[in-house]
């Protein structure tokens, strides 16, 4: 401490959620002084409201087909990932064996204890970990080179002056405006399922310092939930999930298919909250619910009747006999059930005679949904991190609109941008890699 008001460190890190730990354990860990700065009662943000399923692509092809980013930003994902299950095995973090997800591999980790053991790793080396404080702007001299932060905590304000500083407060999806502004306009009311403090602190903080939000960048990643009686239990965030929709047909309130569904519910969540009313039917048939709809999205889940969690917590959904039943649900909730019932129709015909011509077409699944029950369940999109945010390099340096880096300052996990586009890889794992990448681009190799 310099005097009373003043701290200084080798690292500030704002945000103590995946990207922020993983990089302050990372540096402290390698002999830095690191400040971490929380605005949260507890560390942990989002990665604690986590499965802890630590996982990306099986390849950098795939990393690029289904996250649809920038291809060296992806690459950092899928580079680093290595080096950070090798950290995580080095410390004694809890690992699952391999598992399958998506189209990559991972493994479930002991979430609390990677977080907890990065706070011990700061603490062990001369750092702090604060809690309930806000940033309330960046500090820079006078070429723009970023000298730490001004922080406000219920005891008085704080100046943290340091050498690098990295933002890391987990995204925009908290905030409906930014929501409205980046995404789509009916983004506005989508349902959080994230914590709710990440409401796009650090790309106000970057862009005040002269960084580049990529404001083109409108994808993000969360899914489709059945109506929720309330929206106020964590746990709902996967239980009303309907990771399924992959398998199934999603129908707007014009009764047509509007996206290829088997790119992953994450996606057709993006797709979803674009259409009439922000919201669609879900229709699969009684073959697809015994296969998906009450199996675990990964082996380490638990099983659970999609549409009897949903039911039993308000969804509107039915289990019909016939299509006719389908049509009747969907005219009585604002649907047009005849353009509905064509439109299963003319999928179960062509995924016999003619997946080519498929409209919207389809790259997987190409089962017909024709066995009876039929199961239809009205789902609305629900957002769990942004993939836009600040411009960064593979370096995690925030860049300014003409590509040249803010110096001193780094951007990790949601609050950059990039790396995904339509589709992802991991959210620990782009949050865990870019930490790691900031924290050795700031000299902590
Ligand atoms: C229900 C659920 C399940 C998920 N399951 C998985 C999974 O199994 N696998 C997977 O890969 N991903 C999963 N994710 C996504 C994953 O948790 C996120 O992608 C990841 O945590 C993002 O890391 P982050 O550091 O960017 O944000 P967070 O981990 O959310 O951390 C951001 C931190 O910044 C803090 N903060 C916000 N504003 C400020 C401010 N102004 N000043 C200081 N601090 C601030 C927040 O309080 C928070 O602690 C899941 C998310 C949820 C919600």
């Amino acid at each position: 401490m310099t005097d009373e008001a003043t701290i200084t460190c080798d690292l500030l890190v704002i945000g103590g959620g995946m990207a922020g730990m993983s990089a302050a354990g990372w540096a402290a860990a390698r002999g830095a002084r690191v400040i971490v700065v929380e605005k949260a009662a507890a560390l942990g943000g989002s990665a604690l409201l986590s499965g802890g399923v630590f996982w990306t692509a099986s390849s950098r092809e795939k990393i690029e087909l289904y996250g649809g980013g920038d291809p060296a930003l992806a690459g950092i994902v899928f580079d680093t990932y290595p080096a950070a299950v090798a950290w995580l095995r080095s410390r004694g973090i809890q690992m699952s064996p391999r598992i399958d997800v998506l189209h990559g591999q991972g493994y479930q980790i002991d979430i609390h204890a990677h977080i907890r053991g990065c706070a011990d790793l700061v603490e062990q080396h001369g750092g702090f970990v604060i809690l309930e404080t806000e940033t309330t702007a960046l500090l820079q001299d006078e070429d723009g080179t970023v000298t730490g932060a001004r922080t406000r905590h219920v005891d008085g304000e704080v100046t943290v002056r340091a050498a690098a500083t990295l933002l890391a407060t987990g995204g925009y999806q908290a905030s409906p405006e930014l929501r409205a502004r980046y995404i789509h306009p009916q983004a506005e009311r989508m349902l959080l399922r994230a914590n709710p403090i990440s409401d796009g602190a650090g790309l106000r903080l970057g862009a005040a310092a002269g960084g580049e939000v990529a404001g083109t960048n409108a994808g993000f990643y969360g899914h489709l939930v059945s109506e929720p009686r309330v929206w106020d239990d964590e746990r709902l965030y996967v239980a009303l999930s309907q990771y399924h929709s992959e398998h199934a047909l999603l129908i707007n309130e014009a009764g047509e298919r509007f996206c290829d569904e088997s790119f992953g519910d994450h996606a057709n969540t993006a797709q979803t909250v674009r259409q009439p009313g922000s919201r669609a039917i879900c229709f699969w048939d009684s073959r697809a619910h015994a296969a998906y709809a009450t199996v675990p999205v990964v082996s380490v889940g638990i099983p659970l009747d999609k549409m009897q969690v949903a039911i039993d917590n308000g969804g509107k959904g039915v289990v019909a006999g016939t299509l006719d039943e389908v049509a009747a649900f969907a005219d009585a909730h604002g649907f047009d059930g005849a353009a509905t019932c064509a439109t299963i129709a003319a999928f179960n015909h062509q995924a016999r005679h003619g997946w080519e011509v498929m409209d919207p077409p389809r790259t997987d699944d190409f089962a017909a949904l024709d066995k009876p029950p039929f199961y239809a369940l009205i789902v609305h999109p629900a957002i769990t991190f942004t993939f836009g945010g600040l411009t960064i390099d593979t370096g995690a340096r925030v860049l300014r609109a003409d590509g040249t880096p803010v110096p001193a300052l780094f951007a990790a996990g949601s609050d950059a941008g990039g790396a995904f586009g339509r589709g992802y890889a991991g959210g620990l794992a782009l949050a865990a890699t870019f930490g790691i990448t900031a924290a050795r681009s700031a000299g902590w190799a």
